[in-house]
C-alpha cells in the first residue's frame, strides 16, 4: 500500500493519473501516458477466502482468473464472474461487469460488502453501504476510476457444483424468447428443471438460443471447447451439454465470444497451429491494440478500395419488454451478428422490493433488462461519418429506456451524459473525495478518451 501511495504522490500535479497495469479490457484507444502510472504491482492477489461465511477479501487488481482459482477449490464462486479472464475485480466494480448469473445476482458491485479506496486526495478510506463513506460506495460503480481506485474489496461468494449442465433452447420468434426470459427470471426454472445461470445468442431474429445452466455435481462427461471445438457453434448443434464449472466460467474467453474469427483462429488449419495458451481474450486484445496503433488491416482495406470501417463495440441494456423490437431494429439497421444476450435485474438480496439503486448507472429496481453485446465493425456508408452508427445506436437505446456501458466509444454531449449517468451525484462525490480533481473526470474518460 505504501508503494501505491508513494507512486501516487510522485505523479506531478496537473498530470493525468493512470494505472500501471499489464492488462486492460477497455476498448476505446487512449492517449499515451506521459508520466509513470500508479504502481499497483502488489495489489493483485486474493487475501483470504472464508468458506463458512462465503466471503473473500480480494485486492483491487486481482483478475477474476486468479480469484476463481482461489474460490473453486472450496466449491464457491463470486456471485457474478465476468467472462474475460483478465477483468479485475476493481475493474468490474468501477466499470461494470455482467454474466449469466446476473438475472438473479445483478452486477458484480451488488455483492461487494465493503471496499478500500485510494481517493483523489491520496487518502485510503473504507466505504460500506452505510456510514461515513456510503456516498462513495454508492457512486463508485460506473465511476471508472474517476473518484478513486479500489485497493481491497470484500465480496460475497456462492456455491457452485463441479459441473454445469446446459440446455440450449432454440427460438424462432423473439417474443417467445423474451417470454422465456421473463418466466425463468420469475421462477428460476425451465420445463421443471432449476436454472442457476442464463444467457443466449442471436444469430438472426429467426434463430436465437437461450442457454439454461444448472450447477451440479452429478453430470458428465464434460465437453471441451478449449481445443478444436468452438463453444458458440455448439449452441446450434446440441440441445444439451455439460461443462466443468471452470470451463463454464471461461467458455467465452477462449474465442473472445466469437471475435477470434477476425484473426483466423476459427479456421481448422490455423486453429490447429495456434498455440492453446494464445487462445485467450487478453491475447486477442493485444492484437487489437496493435491494429489500433499500426492500422495494418485498415491500410490493406484502403489499398483494396474497400470503404473505411466504423468500430461498433458495445454492450447495451434494454428493458425486457422492448428487447424484441430493439433486436429486430438492430438486425435491420446495423446487421452485425451474432449478438450476445444476457438477462439481468438489480439484485434483490432480501426478496422483492429490496434492490438498491446505483446513481451512476441508474437501472430501475424491479425491472428486467437484457444486456445486448455486439463487437465488431461496419463499413462507413458513402456520405456518412465515422461514429454515425454508434450515435444512432445511442439514440435508439435511450428511446428504448435503456443504458449503455462505458468501456468503449461514447458520443453523448455533456448534458445528455450527465442526465444518463448521474452527473449531479458524481460531482458532489468528486468534490468531496478528489477536491483538486487530480483524477481524470468521468466524461473525459468515457467520451473524450482522456
Ligand atoms: C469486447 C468487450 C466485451 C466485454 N464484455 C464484457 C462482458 O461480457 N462482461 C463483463 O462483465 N464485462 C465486459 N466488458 C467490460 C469490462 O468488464 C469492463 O471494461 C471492466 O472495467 C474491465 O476491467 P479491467 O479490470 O480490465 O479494467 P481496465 O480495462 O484496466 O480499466 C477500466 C477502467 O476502470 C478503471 N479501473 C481499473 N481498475 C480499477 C480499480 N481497482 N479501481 C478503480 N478504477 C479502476 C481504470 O482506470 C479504467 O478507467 C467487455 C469489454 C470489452 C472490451
Amino acid at each position: 500500500m505504501d508503494t501505491l501511495r508513494r507512486s501516487y504522490a510522485a505523479v506531478p500535479t496537473g498530470e493525468p493519473v493512470r494505472l500501471a497495469k499489464r492488462t486492460s479490457n477497455l476498448f476505446r484507444p487512449r492517449s499515451a501516458p506521459r508520466t509513470p502510472g500508479l504502481d499497483v504491482s502488489g495489489l493483485n492477489g486474493v487475501l483470504s477466502v472464508d468458506p463458512a461465511g462465503r466471503t473473500a477479501d480480494v485486492q483491487g487488481m486481482c483478475t477474476y482468473e486468479d480469484l476463481v482459482d482461489a474460490t473453486l477449490p472450496h466449491g464457491l464462486m463470486p456471485l457474478v464472474v465476468p467472462q474475460l479472464r483478465t477483468i479485475t475485480l476493481g475493474g468490474a466494480v468501477t466499470g461494470l461487469g455482467i454474466e449469466s448469473t446476473s438475472f438473479r445476482n445483478g452486477l458484480p458491485h451488488e455483492s461487494v460488502r465493503e471496499l478500500d479506496v485510494l481517493t483523489g486526495s491520496g487518502e485510503i478510506v473504507t466505504a460500506r453501504p452505510d456510514g461515513e463513506h456510503a456516498d462513495l460506495f454508492t457512486a463508485f460503480p460506473n465511476s471508472l476510476g474517476s473518484l478513486g481506485y479500489a485497493t481491497r474489496l470484500r465480496i460475497e461468494l456462492q456455491p457452485v457444483g463441479r459441473y454445469v449442465a446446459l440446455r440450449n433452447v432454440r427460438f424462432t420468434q423473439l417474443e417467445a424468447l423474451t417470454d422465456a426470459i421473463a418466466e425463468v427470471t420469475a421462477t428460476r426454472s425451465w420445463a421443471g428443471e432449476p436454472v442457476d445461470a442464463m444467457d443466449g445468442v442471436m444469430f438472426s431474429p429467426g434463430e436465437a438460443y437461450l442457454v439454461f445452466a444448472t450447477f451440479t455435481d452429478g453430470a458428465g462427461p464434460p465437453s471441451d471447447y478449449t481445443g478444436q471445438g468452438i463453444y458458440y457453434r455448439s449452441l446450434r448443434r446440441r440441445t444439451r451439454d455439460v461443462l466443468t464449472a471452470y470451463d463454464y466460467l471461461w467458455r467465452w474467453d477462449t474465442d473472445w465470444f466469437w471475435c477470434s474469427s477476425a484473426f483466423g483462429a476459427q479456421h481448422p488449419v490455423v486453429r490447429r497451429l495456434w498455440p492453446a495458451r494464445y487462445r485467450r481474450s487478453d491475447f486477442y486484445h493485444r492484437l487489437v491494440r496493435l491494429e489500433h496503433r499500426h492500422q495494418v488491416a485498415a491500410r490493406i482495406d484502403r489499398l483494396r478500395g474497400q470503404p473505411a470501417r466504423e468500430r461498433v463495440v458495445q454492450d447495451v441494456e434494454i428493458p425486457l419488454d422492448r428487447t424484441a423490437d430493439f433486436l429486430r431494429w438492430f438486425a435491420g439497421a446495423v446487421g452485425m451478428n451474432p449478438v450476445w444476450l444476457c438477462p439481468l435485474r438489480l439484485r434483490e438480496p432480501a426478496g422483492p422490493g429490496s434492490a438498491r439503486s446505483w446513481p451512476l448507472y441508474p437501472l430501475r429496481p424491479g425491472e428486467d433488462y437484457v444486456n445486448i453485446g455486439f463487437w465488431g465493425s461496419v463499413p462507413i456508408a458513402p456520405g456518412a461519418a465515422d461514429g454515425d452508427v454508434n450515435r444512432t445506436i445511442e439514440r435508439r437505446v435511450s428511446e428504448s429506456g435503456g443504458h449503455k456501458s462505458l468501456y468503449s466509444d461514447a458520443y453523448y454531449d455533456r448534458d445528455a451524459f450527465d442526465r444518463l449517468y448521474g452527473g449531479d451525484t458524481w460531482r458532489a462525490v468528486k468534490d468531496r473525495y478528489d477536491p483538486d480533481h487530480r483524477l481524470t473526470g468521468l466524461y473525459e474518460k468515457a467520451v473524450a478518451r482522456a
